[in-house]
């Protein structure tokens, strides 16, 4: 993608997945967008990416039976409107009173059904990932932002009333902390966080020539070649993210504990499974300290595989 100056130059790629129902595999289109654009934007791209991912999967557009949405917001589990926005595609202003799934729902001229893209994530680790064989999940997208999907009994997605619960990234860990974007205080995002981790090393390595991660991955990747810095400020996030999970377990006691988003690419035991679940045991009640944590099993796949499922689902249409 093309900038010109002053543009956003951050950006992350929208995807769109699609598959049939007689073939598993699955089909994904990707297209990088700058983090700040306009939801205008976003939704050309989403578009662009349907036909794309239809056309690849060798069937028309009219055969099209369900589109699933995952956005980084929290949604209204009655009506499929975004309640609460944490990014531009959230942005009201753009998109009048319409929330992006009626809106993307009116260009494609199809229903479309929206969750937050964390809970997308929880219901397909549920389903077919890490937590196929248990009845409780706990799931963790740890990205640029943190969000948290809960699953109970019979793979319920737990929404609450305003489609906030699960909004893990903003429990709150120092009271006095750092101001996050929610406007809140030392949330837990505050602490691990893509942004804060790299910000961390680039600290760490200020006035020495060495050429600093400028992604999550990238950080990982030294951590997993035994760079003290990145591995400390890896296990480091382990332990925080043990200790906000200690709290979860007190409250929820799910069976286990997935670890997605780019964060959970840092399966490894020792980078920051291992740590965090130190941290769980020193800090939940004795009855919930051997709760598993897991990295997932689906990978960048499981909230694109959550979209399709809940899609299928909104038509009353078997997942598998
Ligand atoms: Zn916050």
């Amino acid at each position: 993608m093309r900038h010109r100056s002053g543009e956003d130059r951050r950006t992350v790629p929208g995807c769109s997945p699609a598959r049939r129902l007689d073939d598993p595999q699955l089909h994904v289109a990707t297209e990088p967008v700058g983090v700040e654009r306009p939801p205008s934007v976003w939704l050309e791209a989403a578009v662009r990416l349907f036909e794309q991912v239809v056309d690849e999967s060798r069937v028309d557009k009219a055969d099209t039976i369900s589109v699933g949405m995952g956005v980084p917001g929290a949604v209204d589990p009655r009506t499929s409107r975004m309640t609460h926005r944490v990014s531009p595609i959230g942005s009201r202003d753009e998109i009048g009173d319409e929330d992006p799934a009626t809106a993307l729902g009116k260009k494609l001229g199809l229903r479309v059904v929206a969750d937050n893209d964390a809970n997308l994530g929880a219901y397909a680790e549920y389903l077919v990932g890490a937590g196929r064989d248990i009845e409780r999940l706990f799931y963790v997208k740890a990205s640029r932002g943190v969000g948290a999907g809960i699953i109970a009994g019979g793979g319920l997605i737990i929404r609450g009333k305003n489609g906030v619960a699960g909004e893990f990234g903003h429990m709150t860990l120092d009271r006095f902390g750092t101001v996050c974007k929610c406007g809140s205080r030392g949330c837990l995002e505050t602490a691990i966080g893509e942004v804060q981790l790299l910000e961390q090393v680039r600290h760490a390595y200020a006035g020495r020539s060495i050429q600093v991660p400028r992604t999550l991955d990238a950080l990982i990747e030294r951590a997993r070649l035994g760079e003290a810095v990145e591995l400390r400020v890896l296990q480091d996030a382990g332990r925080t993210l043990g200790f906000a999970l200690a709290q979860v377990c007190n409250l929820l006691d799910p069976d286990r504990i997935v670890i997605g988003g780019r964060l959970g690419q840092a399966f490894e035991r020792e980078l920051l499974i291992g740590p965090a679940e130190e941290e769980l045991r020193r800090y939940a009640l004795p009855g919930a300290r051997n709760i598993p944590i897991v990295p997932t099993q689906l990978g960048g796949e499981a909230h694109l595989r959550g979209a399709l499922y809940l899609g299928l689902r909104s038509h009353g249409l078997a997942t598998g």
